[in-house]
């Protein structure tokens, strides 16, 4: 049995005070909810903030992003040790972090390896963009950016895997709960394939983009689909309860 995740990405949104009033809107709301992981995912500037508030809950932390360097001279760059002094998960290789900031598969590999050296439970997301999914390259982009993400990493059981369709996010444009589940399966018949069945059936794998509380069952009522990866319907307290309570009722 899979325990679901329902995380949060709140993206570059919330001051440390919107965010402080966010978390106290729906926290008793979420931790009243069992049977789900519920993670919320702040701007790192407000991780300390919303830690102390969630700190009696059962609401998770995680961070959006990370640098694989430990310390040094990285000036504006936040390091892992740093991390996990605040927070349980990390949000890893997201689209807009390729997009807008370059990172590579071989960046995305190192940031996953120093997440779990520190501890940190990676939720390392991938996906593929429109013209690819187009030209029926969505298997090849897919597998592809798993298996440089994972290069030389041995154990899985604290990493989880958002996959995450470009063309989806921040659309309105969700994929199909039976195109999400496809794909899914497909990521796990190749984690399977590498490291073993046990490995893959333990796995949690995601969805992400376009979620809401009015489509959450579509995905979360299929078999392969662990969750979601939750962005712009995070921000809202009732939309967010509604994905964690609809996910908690489901699986
Ligand atoms: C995301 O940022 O990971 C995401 C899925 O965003 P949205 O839910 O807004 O599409």
């Amino acid at each position: 049995m899979r325990v679901p995740i329902i995380a949060g990405n709140w993206k570059m949104n919330t001051t440390v005070i919107e965010a402080a009033a966010l978390v106290n809107e729906m926290c008793s709301g979420l931790d009243k909810i069992d049977g789900v992981e519920k993670v919320i995912c702040p701007p790192f500037v407000s991780l300390a903030a919303v830690k102390e508030l969630i700190k009696d809950s059962s609401i998770r932390l995680g961070a959006q992003n990370l640098y694989f360097e430990e310390k040094g001279a990285y000036t504006g760059e936040i390091s892992p040790l740093m991390l996990a002094d605040l927070c349980e998960f990390v949000i890893i290789g997201h689209s807009e972090r390729r997009q807008y900031f370059n990172e590579t598969g071989e960046i995305v590999n190192k940031k996953v390896k120093a997440a779990l050296k520190a501890g940190l439970k990676p939720i390392l997301c991938i996906g593929e963009r429109l013209e690819e999914n187009e030209a029926g390259r969505t298997e090849e982009v897919v597998t592809g950016q798993l298996k440089s993400a994972l290069v030389g990493i041995d154990n899985l059981s604290t990493l989880s895997i958002a996959y995450e369709p470009v063309w989806a996010i921040g659309t309105g444009r969700a994929a199909t709960g039976n195109q999400a589940n496809e794909t899914i399966g497909l990521i796990r018949r190749t984690i399977s394939a590498k490291y073993g069945d046990r490995t893959a059936n333990a796995l949690r794998i995601l969805y992400g983009g376009s979620v809401t509380a009015d489509n959450i069952a579509e995905f979360v009522s299929q078999p392969e689909i662990d969750g979601a990866l939750v962005g712009g319907a995070s921000l809202k307290a009732d939309q967010f309860l509604g994905i964690v309570s609809q996910t908690s009722k489901i699986k």
